[in-house]
């Protein structure tokens, strides 16, 4: 297959179920092989300097801070001694609660067909699927997007979360991201709660860049410099405020780190990995990306 040897590029992960681990360990072997795994740090110092992107190089960044980024990654990333980022949410480390999103769309999946309209009903929501309510869930303002899930909380009193979605979806404690050793691990931040930046006032928005900055500072008594949108999302105000705040950015847009005038250190393109490792290889490779 023809490489493009003029770029870099920054994988995309979230969570790695204890199943995945073999086809992570696999991925990884074969990017050791065939590309070179630098720090995020490493990476956008380069770009910082006014160099090319190197050709070849590798980023790898974890989203949200989910437990099986310990249980499971780490020790294939300590075993290769290959770095990578891990976006965590400090507020919700702290509250030891799941994702919003994740919580909800495990209630709702929990009600029959005739519940689950009647709690759509409630909302006002526009989704009739579970899948259809979450996204609709993200273009509310805080305020509602709170009510909203109060509402689905009242409606799953029983709620309780099965093993494999413990594995899935359960976040770091402080032991956990503390215990991540510095020289292989970037902790970034991810925002407090992961909120959709982009449905926030100005205001809220600078709250959750600084505090969560802050707060992983305090705890991890090292530089957060690095920042990821949740969800992706970000306005002209969010990327305004994360350039203030932040060294660098990345977001989900697909894309490699090439030497075009478009090359934002705050706004860094990402390539979705799958679990396939020829399925992550093409899209490493194929020449539009
Ligand atoms: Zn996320």
């Amino acid at each position: 297959m023809a490489r493009r040897q003029d770029c870099a590029r920054i994988l995309m992960y979230h969570g790695i179920v204890t199943e995945g681990a073999q086809a992570l360990a696999a991925q990884l072997r074969y990017l050791v092989h065939h590309f070179k795994i630098v720090s995020l740090e490493a990476m956008v110092s380069r770009l910082e300097n006014g160099s090319a992107p190197a050709a070849n190089e590798v980023v790898l960044t974890f989203d949200d801070g989910l437990r099986n980024n310990l249980s499971v990654v780490y020790p294939i990333l300590r075993q290769l001694q290959v770095p990578a980022t891990f976006f965590v949410c400090p507020g919700l480390v702290e509250a030891g609660k799941w994702l919003w999103n994740h919580e909800v769309r495990c209630r709702l999946q929990t009600l029959a067909p005739p519940a689950l309209a009647e709690v759509k009903t409630s909302l006002l929501a526009t989704g009739t699927t579970v899948e259809g309510i979450v996204k609709w869930m993200k273009t509310l303002h805080l305020p509602q997007r709170r009510e909203a899930e109060q509402i689905i909380r009242q409606a799953t009193p029983g709620f309780q979360a099965t093993s494999a979605q413990q594995i899935a979806f359960d976040i770091m404690n402080w032991e956990d991201v503390l215990s991540l050793d510095p020289n292989l691990i970037t902790v970034g931040s991810h925002t407090m709660s992961h909120p959709i930046l982009s449905t926030l006032t100005k205001e809220e928005i600078e709250s959750e860049l600084v505090e969560s900055r802050h707060c992983l500072e305090q705890r991890l008594q090292r530089p957060a410099e690095f920042f990821c949108y949740p969800n992706g999302s970000y306005d002209a105000r969010t990327y305004q405020a994360v350039k203030k705040i932040y060294r660098a950015a990345v977001t989900t847009e697909s894309g490699v780190v090439d030497r075009r005038d478009s090359l934002d250190l705050h706004r860094l393109p990402r390539i979705p990995s799958a679990e396939n490792a020829a399925l992550t290889a093409w899209r490493l490779h194929r020449p539009e990306a």
